[in-house]
C-alpha cells in the first residue's frame, strides 16, 4: 500500500470524503490518506496528526517528498488537540484503531473544545464498533452512512457521522450491527456476522471441554478423599 494505490480499507474510507472538503486525519500513520486525496484534488488540504514521532516522521518525510507542505500540515499531538482554532476543518478522519481509542480521541476533543460539531466524522474503528456508536448518540450525532468492507480474511466498518440537531437513538441491534449495515445487510453483513456466530460457538466448545475437565479433577480428588477417609475410619 502506498499514497498511490490506498489499501481497499482506505479507498473505502476515501469515497466518504466530500469534494472540496479540509480533512483532519488523525492517527496519520504516513499522510497516506491525505496525501491520496490531495493528490486526486478531492480536498482542499489537511491536516496529518500523529502521536508517535517515528510515524510523525514519516508522514512529514511524504508530504516533503510530494512538495505538498502548503497543503497538508503534519503534526505532532493527541488526538484533536493538534487542530488550531482557525483550521477550516469539514471532515475528521479517524482510522485503523480500536473504538474505544476513538471514541476517547473525540471524548478529549468535546472537552477541549476542539470538535466544534460542524466537522463530519468519517471513523473506522477495527474492533468495539458498539462502543463508539453509542458515544455518538450520547453526544447527539446521526450515523449518516456506514460501511462493510472485508480485506485480508478481515471485516472493517466504516462509521459516518454529523452533528444532529434532535436527539437520535438506536436500537440495540442498531448499536451492535449498525443503523444502515442493518438496513442494507450485503452479502459480507451476512459472512462477518456467521464467522461471528463460529467464533462464539468455538468459545462455548472451549468452555464446556475446560468444564469436563473440571468435573473429571473433582471426581478424581473426590476418589482420593474417600479412599484416605476410609483407611483413617478403620484405623
Ligand atoms: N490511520 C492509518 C490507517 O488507518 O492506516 C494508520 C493506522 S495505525 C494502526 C494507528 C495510528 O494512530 C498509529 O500511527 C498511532 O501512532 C496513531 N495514534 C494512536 N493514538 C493516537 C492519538 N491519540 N493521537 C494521534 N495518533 C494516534
Amino acid at each position: 500500500m502506498d499514497y498511490q494505490q490506498l489499501s481497499d480499507r482506505l479507498e473505502a474510507v476515501a469515497t466518504h470524503i466530500q469534494q472540496g472538503d479540509f480533512i483532519a486525519d488523525i492517527g496519520s500513520d504516513h499522510a497516506y490518506l491525505p496525501a491520496y486525496l490531495m493528490l486526486k484534488n478531492q480536498i482542499s488540504g489537511a491536516i496529518a496528526g500523529e502521536v508517535v514521532e517515528g510515524p510523525y516522521e514519516s508522514a512529514k518525510h511524504l508530504v516533503e517528498s510530494l512538495n505538498l507542505i502548503d497543503k497538508i500540515s503534519v503534526r505532532l499531538g493527541d488526538g484533536l488537540a493538534v487542530i488550531k482554532p482557525t483550521d477550516q476543518v469539514t471532515a475528521i478522519t479517524i482510522c485503523g484503531m480500536g473504538g474505544t481509542l476513538i471514541r476517547d480521541i473525540l471524548d478529549r476533543g468535546i472537552q477541549h473544545g476542539v470538535l466544534t460539531g460542524k466537522e463530519r466524522l468519517i471513523l473506522q474503528p477495527n474492533v468495539g464498533e458498539k462502543i463508539l456508536r453509542q458515544w455518538l448518540v450520547s453526544h447527539n450525532y446521526q450515523i449518516v452512512d456506514e460501511e462493510l468492507i472485508e480485506e485480508n480474511h478481515k471485516f472493517y466498518e466504516i462509521i459516518v457521522a454529523e452533528k444532529a440537531t434532535e436527539m437520535t437513538e438506536l436500537t440495540p441491534n442498531e448499536l451492535l450491527f449498525g443503523p444502515v449495515l442493518l438496513t442494507r445487510k450485503n452479502p459480507i453483513f451476512a459472512k462477518k456476522w456467521q464467522q461471528e456466530v463460529r467464533e462464539k460457538y468455538r468459545v462455548i466448545d472451549q468452555l464446556k471441554q475446560a468444564t469436563k475437565n473440571q468435573d473429571e479433577k473433582l471426581k478424581k480428588l473426590q476418589q482420593d478423599i474417600q479412599q484416605i477417609e476410609e483407611v483413617l475410619v478403620n484405623d
